[in-house]
């Protein structure tokens, strides 16, 4: 890859404060960019309306400018809406999204081995039961609406290289089965918009935290589906790389929550810790400084190395 072929992105999803282990992932997605001279898109990821904090999303804006982060560009997905919109009309026109009515004790009922903490599998019930998303809704009862699915075909698993990780595989119709690609009629939701971005904002490579690996499969699956569509709009657009890196946990070997304590950056600056602080714990569990060194984000950009980076999450310890 041509240094300034490279496109990266911060996704900052507004339903809380920014904190140590958003900004560990952002630190080596931006350095990862920069690093090779590439661009940066940052995009405001405000899809998640209940979990939505207000003022979160400018706040999230403000604590990386003032960590030193920039941008070539910025996005709010909330503002996307009608790319969504099309983007799933030609998922049906393909005849691979489906409106589905199924509850959530309808999708277990429906598991032959539960397996606790992973996503359902979800054999495909709804399928060609609805003529649109509006009969599917008039079929419900008590204000609930369907969602829509991916329809999977068996037998054709997805493989990536991932930067980080290595090869993954997954034969998603086999372990998810048609997954759920939006909770919203026109399309708007996390899994199907999250694609569309990557494939509309030219990224090409998608630096994130590793509890997405496993979501990577079914969002490829959208990718090359969506690919001829995209081109319309982007001749250049192509289904990103994958570089899944490890979270920071608490003590408890959790993923970092406010059980933990307060890590939000808006804390520290008010309690007068400098951006240098914050950033040279995180690139020290990089290992690209010493405990006690404080660098800046640029000062960072000649140290950076993916290899450093330890395999297993960074424990914060209070
Ligand atoms: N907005 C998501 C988050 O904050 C990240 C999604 C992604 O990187 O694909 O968890």
């Amino acid at each position: 890859m041509t240094a300034s072929a490279y496109v990266g992105r911060l996704a900052p999803s507004p339903t809380g404060a920014l904190h140590l282990g958003n900004v560990r992932t952002f630190m080596i997605a931006w350095l990862r960019a920069r690093s090779v001279g590439g661009r940066v898109v940052l995009r405001t990821e405000d899809l998640d309306h209940p979990k939505d904090k207000p003022g979160a999303a400018a706040q999230a804006i403000a604590d990386l400018e003032w960590l030193g982060f920039d941008w070539d560009e910025e996005y709010v997905q909330s503002e996307r809406k009608p790319l969504y919109r099309e983007a799933l009309g030609e998922l049906c026109r393909l005849g691979l999204a489906y409106p589905c009515v199924c509850s959530r004790r309808d999708v277990e009922a429906a598991q032959s081995a539960p397996h606790a903490g992973e996503q359902l599998f979800y054999p495909g019930t709804c399928r060609g039961r609805f003529a649109n998303w509006e009969s599917a809704r008039r079929s419900m009862e008590g204000g609930r609406i369907p969602c829509w699915r991916f329809m999977t075909r068996p037998g054709s698993p997805v493989s990536f290289d991932d930067a980080f990780r290595g090869r993954f595989t997954e034969d998603v119709a086999a372990t998810l089965g048609d997954f759920p690609l939006a909770r919203d009629e026109g399309g708007a939701g996390y899994t199907l918009a999250v694609v569309v971005d990557d494939l509309l904002m030219g990224v090409t490579e998608v630096v994130r935290g590793d509890d997405l690996l496993a979501a990577t499969p079914a969002q490829i699956l959208i990718a090359e589906a969506l690919l001829p569509w995209a081109r319309k709009l982007l001749p250049s657009a192509r289904p990103p790389a994958y570089c899944h890196v490890p979270l920071v946990v608490g003590p408890d070997g959790r993923r970092l929550a406010k059980r933990h304590g307060d890590t939000r950056i808006a804390s520290y600056r008010e309690a007068g810790v400098r951006p240098e602080d914050v950033l040279g714990m995180l690139a020290a569990s990089c290992g690209w400084c010493g405990p006690s060194e404080s660098p800046s984000l640029g000062a960072l950009l000649p140290r950076f190395s993916l290899e450093s980076i330890p395999k297993e999450p960074f424990v914060v310890r209070f």
